[in-house]
């Protein structure tokens, strides 16, 4: 048997003794299906800016239309993205194993797109506009649809329905604090987890990047499923060096063997 299978099996071994499930998405997830991870997207047009700068409080009042055009890129990605194999898989585990609980960091929608039910969003969603003034939410739609290869340079948001306010992106920005109820409900699953599945993340981004910690903590085997080393490598139980899609396919192929 090659290494990658015999990872593949001991995992799912894991897995199908595991009382509760915690796995716990990065961008990294959602790189096969072409959208990019937040370094990818320094690239082309937008390499003049670093993404970290438009993604915070300051970097929206600093100036709105630079940021509003760069989420609406961000979407019309998402919009052209389909979910890939790794999500389907994830959507069929959670029906399969009923402790699994799916938390995310990505603001996108490719989970939910390939089945997935309970999805915990962590850092809030591209599609869900707000006043950045009164915190109505809008409908999706207002978010314009713009060319993937030519994102505008500026973008004016919407004016709020129901104030003098602006539309801002539902994404939880650098600086500001994750939404309460899905935290919570994520640090309840990391410490209740037997076994952890980690994919896609590079670790940096705290408060998420505490969880599997957390999960270690109380006892739980982590597993991170990354073709790179992270942060948090050298830290859990199991780097398994592979991208989402195969490593994904590869666990549910053991599962299905053991008969779980
Ligand atoms: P990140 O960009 O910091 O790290 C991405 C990680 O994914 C890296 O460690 C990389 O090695 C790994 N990766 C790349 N291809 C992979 C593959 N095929 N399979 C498995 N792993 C792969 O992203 P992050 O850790 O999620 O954190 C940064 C923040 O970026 C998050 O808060 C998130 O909100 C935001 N973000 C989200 C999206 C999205 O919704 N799709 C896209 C970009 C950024
Ligand atoms: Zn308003």
């Amino acid at each position: 048997m090659s290494a990658p299978s015999r990872i593949a099996e001991v995992v799912a071994a894991r897995l199908s003794a595991a009382r509760n499930l915690l796995v716990l998405t990065g961008a990294g997830m959602s790189a096969e299906s072409g959208v990019p991870t937040f370094r990818e997207a320094q690239t082309g047009l937008w390499a003049q800016f670093n993404p970290l700068d438009l993604a915070t409080p300051d970097a929206w009042m600093r100036d709105r239309e630079l940021v509003w055009a760069w989420y609406c890129w961000r979407a019309s990605l998402v919009r052209r993205a389909e979910p890939h194999e790794g999500h389907r898989v994830l959507a069929r585990l959670g029906k399969r194993l009923s402790a699994l609980q799916l938390v995310t960091q990505n603001v996108d929608d490719l989970h939910h797109r390939a089945g997935s039910e309970d999805v915990i969003h962590l850092h809030g969603s591209l599609f869900a506009p707000r006043c950045d003034t009164c915190g109505v939410a809008a409908e999706a739609h207002v978010i314009p649809s713009v060319p993937i290869d030519g994102p505008p340079q500026r973008l004016t948001p919407p004016a709020c329905a129901h104030c003098a306010g602006h539309l801002r992106p539902g994404v939880v920005w650098f600086n500001e604090s994750l939404p309460e109820h899905a935290w919570r409900r994520a640090s309840d699953a990391a410490i209740k987890a037997d076994v952890v599945l980690l994919i896609g993340t590079s670790g940096l981004v705290y408060p998420a990047a505490g969880l599997p910690g957390a999960a270690m903590a109380a006892g739980a085997f982590v597993v991170e499923i990354n073709p790179q080393e992270t942060a948090l490598s050298r830290t859990i139980s199991l780097h398994w060096n592979e991208g989402a899609r195969v490593a994904l396919s590869e666990i549910e192929r053991h599962l299905s063997q053991q008969g779980t």
